[in-house]
């Protein structure tokens, strides 16, 4: 079980880089086993609107480099960190 939170070491201080390519922009989380849930409500008309989205991920969620597709796992709770 891994309880560290692993901190990137890129420049400037803390900044997220690919070790295989050194991209520093773009990066993808992928979800696997997502169970995404909609409520619709039939209008008048016969036609549907959406009303309520729930997304509930069950698999494990991993951290991609953007460009090359690199795992970067191991930074994927410092990445949730720093997210606003
Ligand atoms: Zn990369």
């Amino acid at each position: 079980m891994k309880t560290k939170v692993k901190v990137p070491s890129g420049r400037p201080a803390g900044h997220l880089i690919c070790p295989v390519c050194g991209n520093s922009e773009e990066f993808i989380e992928l979800a696997r086993n997502v169970t995404v849930t909609t409520r619709y409500s039939q209008n008048q008309d016969g036609s549907f609107t959406p009303e309520e989205n729930e997304t509930d991920v069950q698999g494990e969620v991993r951290l991609l480099c953007g460009k090359c597709s690199a795992d970067m796992t191991e930074f994927h709770h410092h990445f949730l960190d720093m997210i606003f």
